[in-house]
């Protein structure tokens, strides 16, 4: 931390919040919508953490119940689809009119070999409220194709572009945003002093500080002196692929693990080129790959998956991305979110960028059960503004 003794700026607020991905900027809509003056931290480009990297898939809890039953984890999540369609539709409690939705429906599909167990999966109660098999006339054209022998089911699962969702949330919000240097802040009482981009200081005194700074929280634990919650990180080794690719997909394909074979979501690069990204168990056992190797593993899955695929003229590369969570015993996944509070800081992370908005929630009744003062949000210093990240496939060094 540096040693910051020149005069720095007084800013009273409620709430001051530390990182702008998803969790945080949902948060910071909410309290201001609660009353609150909130303000929030930003140190590199707002969505530039893990967010960005999100597959986008508002998951109703579906690939939690692979196992046949309802877990922690999906019975978190199911409400999640019905209240991002809200906010897409301009009805909820954000408005996300502006985001774009990029498919209504996540699919999963099986194949051949698959099918009786997949069946026998789909045919379980718990599965049959959640999913309908796609007729044949209506599946995803990729799926059109005379050499598919196996079952499509819809999930209600929408899929939006993460950038357009942090925009939505963002822009109305952006004179409460600051961008700051990350390494330059000072922590004293209930009091932050943070540098901005331009050398500015800005000393915040809080009733409560919000830590969602995703995978930076680590260290501001640290610097704050507070030892709990511990955080972990579980890799990813993330494919992308263009060129050669018609269609626009979202789907799972079934494997026989209770995690999907591949998750695939479908973007465009900065050409409008589609890209396809691809996730799942690819991803999860690709950490222990080299690039190289990954890049062979994700051709051939594609090759056996989608033989009528022509993908000799594509061009692949690999994106290495830890999720941040709080530490599980064996560094199992959290069933669900996580908020934690210790001397007027709660620590957060949302697991799922799904599950920003209950996050919020429960940190707005923390905040609340305190009893706070809500200041009217009167005018805050005209300071940088945060930029947004980039999404990787847009990138184009990510593709040499
Ligand atoms: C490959 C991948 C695919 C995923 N797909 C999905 C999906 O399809 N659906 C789903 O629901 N979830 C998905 N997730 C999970 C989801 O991405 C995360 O749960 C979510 O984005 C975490 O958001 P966050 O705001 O907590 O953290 P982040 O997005 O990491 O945001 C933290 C922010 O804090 C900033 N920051 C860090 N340190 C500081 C500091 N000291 N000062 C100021 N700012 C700081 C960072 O720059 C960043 O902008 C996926 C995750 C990965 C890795």
């Amino acid at each position: 931390m540096a040693d910051m003794n020149n005069s720095a700026i007084d800013v009273n607020v409620d709430v001051l919040i530390v990182g702008g991905g998803i969790a945080g900027l949902w948060a910071l809509a909410r309290l201001k919508q609660a009353g609150y003056k909130a303000v929030l931290l930003e140190s590199e480009a707002l969505g530039a953490g893990q967010t960005r990297y999100a597959q986008g898939i508002i998951h109703g809890g579906t690939k939690y119940a692979l196992t046949g039953k309802l877990t922690a984890s999906s019975e978190a999540v199911a409400g999640m689809p019905a209240l991002w369609r809200e906010c897409f539709l301009g009805k909820g409690e954000i408005d996300l009119s502006q985001a774009t939705l990029l498919s209504d429906a996540h699919y999963l599909w099986s194949t051949s070999s698959l099918t009786s167990r997949v069946s026998g999966f789909f045919a379980s109660k718990v599965m049959r409220a959640r999913t309908n098999e796609v007729e044949k006339k209506s599946r995803p054209k990729l799926f059109d194709h005379a050499d598919f022998k196996g079952q499509i089911y819809a999930l209600d699962e929408p899929v939006f572009d993460t950038l357009s969702v942090v925009r939505a949330i963002a822009a109305p919000l952006i004179p409460s945003i600051l961008a700051i240097r990350k390494d330059e802040f000072q922590h004293r009482g209930k009091s932050l002093t943070v540098e901005s981009f331009d050398g500015q200081r800005y000393a915040f005194n809080y009733r409560k500080l919000v830590l969602m700074a995703g995978q930076g929280n680590r260290a501001l634990l640290s610097a704050l002196n507070i030892q709990t919650p511990e955080m972990q990180l579980r890799p990813l080794k993330m494919v992308i692929v263009r060129g050669g690719l018609q269609d626009m997909i979202y789907a799972h394909c079934m494997g026989a693990s209770v995690n999907p074979r591949v998750t695939i979501t479908s973007h465009f690069d900065k050409q409008g080129d589609i890209v396809w990204y691809l996730g799942g168990q690819l991803a999860e056992d690709g950490v222990n790959r080299s690039n190289t190797e990954q890049i062979e593993v994700a051709k051939k899955e594609l090759a056996e998956l989608i033989p009528w695929l022509d993908l000799s003229s594509s061009q692949w590369a690999v994106l290495d991305i830890d999720r941040a969570e709080v530490r599980k015993e064996g560094s199992k996944r959290p069933d669900t979110f996580f908020a934690e509070e210790s001397d007027n800081v709660i620590t957060a992370w949302p697991t799922k960028m799904a599950l920003a908005p209950v996050l919020a929630e429960q940190v707005i009744s923390m905040i609340d059960a305190a009893n706070i003062a809500r200041t009217p949000d009167d005018v805050l210093p005209c300071w940088p503004i945060a930029s947004y990240a980039e999404l990787p496939w847009q990138e184009e060094a990510r593709w040499s």
